[in-house]
């Protein structure tokens, strides 16, 4: 599932290839992936003849702002994309579910195989009760700055397993299962370390770990898994997971210490970690 880098990284693709342009047609071709409005039709009339004013990101949501103040939620699900096509006359890829075309020409196309992405028009003011996530969202780790000392306070008002913690939306915002371990080995600890358990340095090691990864992975435009789906506007892949450290190695030497990078199960997902170097 795409996580704040690949995200980020597609927001600041759309910044610059979608943002001042006017929507000539919006085409519906999947159902479900506009499945919050009741008809194709009536998504369609919310952004034909809008042009796009803003892009932001909030957690993993996109949000495109309409120049009538109304937003375009995108969310990728677990195999969406959002891929820029220059002309119409470019061959469409299975599983498109929405076209929309520009007036200056090019069009912006949501591919999703598994559709559980989707796509919406709602007003600002509506847009928690739609999404009651952002309603609730934690600080972002890259846009939001914090002091580490700030950061410690909140991880020792929780008595949390460390993982569950950082994927925990309402407690910081867009980090999912590949990031949270990539961000636990930097920072040396395990993944069920209690919250409230940490020292100053454990603290301060963890805050610079979750902003330096994220920040890293955006430089390499995220991660694509060979199981799933993600791709940039234009159709690339990111190349941030030949940088993984424990991320789908089990079984590979550690690249800090050369012990064997392990694999524990729990609650439905993985977790990867070299035991030698996190406690
Ligand atoms: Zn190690």
């Amino acid at each position: 599932m795409p996580e704040l880098p690949e995200v980020e990284t597609i927001r600041r693709d759309l910044e610059k290839e979608a943002v001042g342009r006017r929507i000539k047609t919006v085409e519906v071709k999947g159902k479900r992936s506009v499945r919050r409005h009741k008809t194709g039709t009536e998504f369609r009339a919310r952004l034909e003849g809008r042009r796009i004013s803003s892009v932001r990101r909030a957690g993993k949501y996109l949000l495109v702002g309409m120049d009538d103040t109304d937003v375009l939620v995108v969310h990728l699900g677990m195999s969406g994309q959002l891929l820029r096509a220059k002309s119409p006359k470019d061959p469409l890829a299975r599983h498109t579910h929405v076209v929309i075309t520009f007036t200056q020409g090019g069009q912006l196309r949501f591919v999703d195989p598994r559709t559980f992405g989707e796509m919406f028009v709602t007003t600002p003011a509506e847009l928690g009760t739609e999404v009651p996530e952002l309603a609730h969202l934690g600080f972002d780790p890259i846009e939001d700055v914090m002091s580490w000392a700030q950061f410690g306070v909140m991880l020792a008002n929780r008595h949390s397993a460390l993982k569950a913690l950082l994927m925990d939306q309402k407690f910081v915002a867009g980090i999912g299962n590949i990031y949270a371990d990539e961000i636990l080995f930097a920072a040396g600890l395990r993944y069920d370390r209690p919250s409230d358990s940490l020292s100053a340095q454990e603290v301060r090691r963890l805050y610079r770990a979750m902003v330096e990864t994220l920040i890293e992975a955006v430089k390499f435009r995220g991660s694509s898994l060979a199981d799933q789906q993600y791709r940039d506007l234009y159709g690339e892949t990111g190349s941030y997971q030949g940088e993984h450290q424990v991320y789908d190695r089990e079984g590979q030497p550690c690249r800090r210490c050369r012990a064997t990078v392990v694999r524990v199960r729990s609650g439905g997902r993985s977790t990867f970690l070299c035991e030698h170097c996190q406690i």
